[in-house]
């Protein structure tokens, strides 16, 4: 096989590949928005068997021969970062039989499904089966992916390339030490500021009137992007003219949807801004977790809590709910959405305290593969690591150990890219203020501005480049967590009056 067949075997067959992938991403995005749960057993057991072709074409013999011939070749910088990526993916689905890996794609959608009725009927013991094999499935798939390899560090480089728990032990530390002592400071100030107004009774009819708003404001459209509703809130990427978010009302708070809403938007414009000169390149167009993070956490937290980012948008949010919010100033809904206090739910939890539900959530993900975990007690160590670093417990598993739709979905290793992605966006962030006045833009609504200077800085060239190179490239340093301590300790000491 010579370069130019390698190469045209290779092409045709990623187009296949992205049909199926297509195909199971539409579904899986139905799945999680619109399908009824009735249809479930009949809906996993088609898609597994999608999921099984899609198996034969990525193992197929001369695809196969291809990948490993052009592995040998030069093709120019991005096509062997995409060449190596396709190797090293063809490496892992070779390891597994195509029942082995149907079987694997129908226990997961099973799990997800069972997650989804344990959570909203508050009944762990609905998913903990699905759980304990998921558990098991994954240790057993990275022993056999690579016997000599760590399996949760396995894990933690496949959502983040070049992590592993040394580097993360070492991340965490430091936000042990740097920010727990200021967390508990601030608990004892409960109350400094007044957020009350927050978790009044905001119907979400008319908070979804304000998201139209909010996406008009990010400049995210029609023409590109849709949104639906979930139970957990994500973006699907199926092409850079085609992403889908989900976002999920809580009428009695009203800051959720919109963070988790402009959380989504930075997701969506990653996936839209990777130059179109990459779409013959699917592996450049797979992102990794932490850096995806970075942007989606970079709109939410660096620049939609700002002040400047509302000065627009506040006014409409009085509009709607002049009862609740017509005799609040801007400056206190500014400080309200920035209050810190010990929560259960990650999603909803302030800039500051944020680290530390991951921090519980790595530690336990830690234990479960280092075998310190006893399983069956799963949920009840999840309660136990909340009040020993927040202080809080919770009173229904919702709160608790199914709050996150994760597990059910063995991304396991994928919790420790948020916190990453986080301070990863905090260094961006430092370099952008030097480059742009942000504030102004925010105030005269030139989000354009922001979005095209990530896109230059950050994101046209998706996974080109490892997250350490990306930020290297963007700020002319190595990555540095102390941006995101230094920015975390300035703001909530200022907040709240703390020497
Ligand atoms: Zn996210």
């Amino acid at each position: 096989m010579n370069k130019k067949q390698a190469l045209k075997i290779y092409r045709d067959q990623n187009e296949k590949i992205a049909a199926y992938g297509l195909m199971l991403a539409t579904a899986g995005f139905d799945r999680m928005t619109i399908a009824p749960i009735g249809g479930a057993s009949y809906r996993n057991r088609m898609l597994s068997i999608i999921q099984g072709e899609l198996f034969e074409l990525e193992t197929d013999k001369d695809y196969v021969q291809a990948i490993l011939t052009l592995s040998e070749m030069d093709l120019g910088e991005v096509g062997n970062r995409d060449i190596s990526l396709a190797k090293k993916s063809l490496e892992d689905v070779l390891k597994f039989t195509k029942e082995e890996t149907m079987e694997y794609s129908y226990a997961l959608m099973n799990a997800y499904d069972a997650w989804y009725k344990a959570k909203t009927s508050e009944n762990y013991e609905i998913f903990r089966p699905h759980l304990m094999k998921l558990i098991e499935m994954t240790k057993y798939r990275a022993k056999k992916r690579d016997a000599k390899k760590d399996p949760y560090d396995l894990l933690l480089d496949d959502f983040e390339e070049g992590m592993n728990r040394k580097k993360y032990d070492e991340f965490f530390s430091l936000i042990r030490k740097e920010l727990l002592p200021l967390i508990r400071k601030i608990d004892k100030k409960k109350g400094y500021i007044d957020d009350s107004f927050l978790y009044k009774y905001y119907p979400a009819e008319k908070q979804a009137l304000f998201m139209k708003d909010a996406m008009k404001y990010l400049g995210f459209s029609s023409d590109w992007g849709y949104m639906g509703t979930t139970e957990h809130p994500f973006t699907s990427g199926f092409s850079k003219n085609d992403v889908r978010v989900t976002t999920n009302y809580d009428e009695h708070n009203v800051t959720a949807a919109i963070y988790s809403l402009i959380h989504e938007c930075g997701h969506a414009f990653y996936e839209h801004q990777v130059d179109a000169k990459y779409e013959k390149y699917p592996h450049i167009r797979n992102m990794s977790s932490g850096m995806h993070e970075s942007q989606s956490r970079f709109f939410e937290n660096y620049l939609g809590r700002r002040r400047s980012f509302f000065v627009k948008l506040y006014p409409r949010l009085q509009e709607l709910f002049p009862e609740n919010l017509g005799n609040v100033s801007l400056d206190d809904f500014i400080k309200a959405a920035n209050v810190s206090k010990c929560s259960l739910i990650r999603t909803d939890a302030d800039e500051l305290t944020y680290p530390v539900h991951i921090l519980i959530r790595y530690e336990l993900e830690k234990e479960i593969f280092s075998g310190k975990a006893d399983l069956d007690k799963l949920d009840q160590l999840w309660d136990e690591k909340y009040e020993k670093y927040l202080g809080i417990k919770a009173q229904k598993p919702s709160d608790g150990i199914l709050q996150d739709v994760h597990w059910s979905e063995a991304y396991i290793g994928y919790f420790p890219t948020y916190a990453l992605g986080s301070a990863i966006g905090a260094q961006l962030f430092h370099k952008m203020k030097e480059d742009l006045d942000v504030d102004a833009l925010l105030e005269k609504g030139q989000f354009k501005k922001i979005t095209d200077y990530l896109h230059k800085n950050v994101q046209h060239d998706g996974a080109l480049y490892t997250f350490e190179q990306i930020v290297k490239r963007a700020t002319g340093e190595d990555f540095d967590p102390h941006y995101y301590i230094d920015y975390l300790k300035e703001k909530y000491k200022a907040l709240y009056n703390i020497k």
